[in-house]
């Protein structure tokens, strides 16, 4: 099933998608990443505890909503308001940053709060209709497994079984941050600055050899 009514978040790489992101300093703390019960692999990237310390990359513009490494989110305290009226569902342990520089054109004190949340996972890719190709056959059926990822042709979901929810992740592609079209339409009306959306069929990676 081809979705063209979610997008997906970019981390980096985008046109016009200017850096944007948070980096944690040394004195953050990391938690224990959930394994898989059936293959024992890291089902997640590990995620930051509170206090978090760090610097804001922010190279043209201070964004309200961005893909951060490991299937998070970085979002303003302006998004976070419109994600709480709209009744946004997808994320999960959200916690405050303490930024401590901006590389960029900013000042500390022209910042909004920011936050970081894990996203939840919340459909499966269809494989075949999405070009999905890994390393091996074989398949995990708990947590979809299937080899180091060679490359994606675009982002289909296997018909039924995305969740619903605004935010979501689909546990094959995990480090990629999927939005419902409702969602795109909540932070166009609130004019939230959302860096790097682009509709799920014209998502791809590719990480074979370019002969
Ligand atoms: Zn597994």
């Amino acid at each position: 099933m081809i979705s063209p009514d979610t997008f997906a978040l970019k981390n980096g790489g985008c046109i016009n998608g200017f850096e944007f992101d948070f980096f944690e300093s040394d004195g953050s703390n990391l938690a224990e990443p959930e394994t898989c019960p059936s293959c024992d692999r890291f089902v997640d990237l590990l995620t930051l505890t509170e206090p978090i310390s760090g610097n804001l990359v922010a190279e043209k513009s201070l964004y309200d909503l961005s893909a951060h490494l490991g299937g998070e989110i970085v979002f303003s305290a302006k998004a976070r308001k419109e994600f709480n009226k709209h009744q946004v569902t997808g994320i999960k342990n959200v916690r405050k940053l303490g930024i401590l520089e901006v590389e960029g054109p900013f000042q500390i004190h022209e910042l909004d709060e920011y936050f970081l949340a894990q996203v939840s996972y919340g459909a499966r890719i269809d494989r075949i209709g999405s070009g999905f190709r890994t390393t091996s056959a074989q398949l995990c059926d708990i947590c979809g497994y299937s080899g180091i990822i060679e490359g994606v042709d675009r982002i289909a979901l296997e018909q039924g079984s995305w969740s619903g929810a605004d935010f979501f992740r689909v546990r094959e592609l995990s480090g990629v941050v999927l939005m419902s079209a409702r969602l795109v339409q909540i932070c166009t009306d609130a004019e939230l600055k959302v860096r790097c959306m682009l509709p799920s069929h014209s998502f791809s990676l590719s990480f074979e050899p370019d002969w």
